[in-house]
């Protein structure tokens, strides 16, 4: 057997739009999702996510390419006969069933389950989703955050090998969405079933997955760790999608080898290192990005660069103070500054003359 529970396989989907126009919403998407992960497609609406995700369910099928799970092609397989289960947004629980009727309702119509196992199942899928003695209870008496739970719970009933979960959370306020993530997170690990989510929230993302595929236009622009999108972004849309960043737009001095000259407004030279991958000319039009809790409002470790500018403001937001910069060539950058000390102070005021360091290896340099 295959170590990747999921592949999708130079996958491309077309639909005819409402006014008869195609509209291409994957575009030649490979991704593999290994067993026991938990992966999620990140991207802003109509990036082509959901599409993915029901090609993976069987709700779609691919206008080319081939989706396999376990190594075996789907071809034309429909979503019933896929070891795969999704959990949506909208709960849709039966309003007049009770909780365990609803979470056993997949193995009673699956027929030749004796009652017994399947009350078992439905105690110990309950039990999953830490809402244990619920069975009775219609889904009018639950909250939204146990609605979910259960629908969770009739998603797992089954023992799917993978999975597929889309946008789950939405529904949720904000703290209930947080403390639902790592309850997501630790079920999972704790089924070890394969998930596959689907979110445009970048957080969620962060929080939850192994491995993140981030989409845009119907492509995976960058599939990694957490640690990777975030800190080695490869693009200027992933880097922008995923957190806050500045974007130093300048050119290439000379040819880099392995650490970038780049000269930015006004003759600012600044340097920045590259991956190893990273191939770039003499005077390319590159944009150094770097995010805000990366640079520094002062001189710096030795090496680092500095770029002299004025503060223009200051907001204090508890856990950091942010800072807007105007550079000597006239860009403005944020500057966020953790609050380590219950008595601190802002490192500078507004209006106040200020250096902006960063180290070349905390900065990025990206095509656009
Ligand atoms: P959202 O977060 O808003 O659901 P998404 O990233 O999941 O967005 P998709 O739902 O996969 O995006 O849609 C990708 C593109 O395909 C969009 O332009 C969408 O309008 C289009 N699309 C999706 N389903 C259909 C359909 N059945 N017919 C025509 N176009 C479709």
């Amino acid at each position: 057997m295959t170590e990747y529970a999921v592949e999708l396989r130079n996958v491309t989907k077309r639909f005819v739009g409402p006014s008869g126009e195609e509209v291409t919403a994957v575009r030649d998407v490979t991704l593999q999702i290994r067993d026991g992960e938990f992966f999620s497609m990140l991207g802003p609406s109509g990036c082509g996510k959901t599409t993915s995700l029901r090609m993976i369910a069987g709700f779609e099928l691919p206008t080319s390419g081939d989706v396999c799970l376990h190594g075996k092609p789907m071809g034309q397989t429909p979503a019933f006969q896929r070891p795969v289960n999704t959990v949506f947004q909208s709960y849709a629980l039966f309003p007049h069933m009770t909780v365990g009727e609803n979470v056993g309702f997949g193995l009673e119509m699956q027929g030749g389950v004796a009652k017994a196992d399947i009350q078992k199942r439905v105690t110990e899928a309950l039990e999953m989703v830490r809402l244990p003695k619920m069975e009775k209870r219609r889904p009018k008496q639950l909250s939204g955050g146990q609605q979910q739970r259960i629908a969770l719970a009739r998603a797992l009933i089954n023992r799917p090998e993978v999975l597929l979960l889309d946008e789950p959370l939405g529904a949720l306020d904000l703290k209930l969405r947080k403390e639902m993530q790592l309850e997501l997170k630790t079920l999972q690990r704790e089924v070890g079933i394969t998930f596959v989510y689907v979110t445009h929230d970048q957080e969620e993302a962060l929080t939850m997955s192994d491995r993140i595929a981030v989409m845009s236009g119907g492509v995976a622009l960058q599939v990694g760790v957490p640690g990777e999108i975030y800190e080695r972004p490869n693009c200027k849309f992933v880097a922008d999608f995923i957190g806050e960043t500045n974007f130093l737009e300048g050119t290439v001095c000379r040819p880099p080898n392995g650490t970038a000259e780049i000269e930015l407004a006004q003759g600012v030279r600044v340097y920045a290192d590259l991956s190893a991958d990273q191939t770039l000319s003499t005077g390319q039009r590159v944009f150094v990005a770097v995010r805000p809790e990366k640079l520094l409002l002062s001189e710096g470790a030795p090496g680092a660069n500095r770029i002299s500018g004025q503060v223009e403001e200051v907001v204090y937001i508890g856990t950091d103070t942010q800072y807007g910069v105007r550079l000597a060539g006239g860009q403005k950058v944020r500057v966020r500054a953790q609050n380590h000390d219950p008595f601190s102070r802002p490192a500078a005021a507004s209006g106040a003359p200020v250096t902006v360091a960063f180290m070349p290896q905390a900065a990025r340099v990206l095509v656009d």
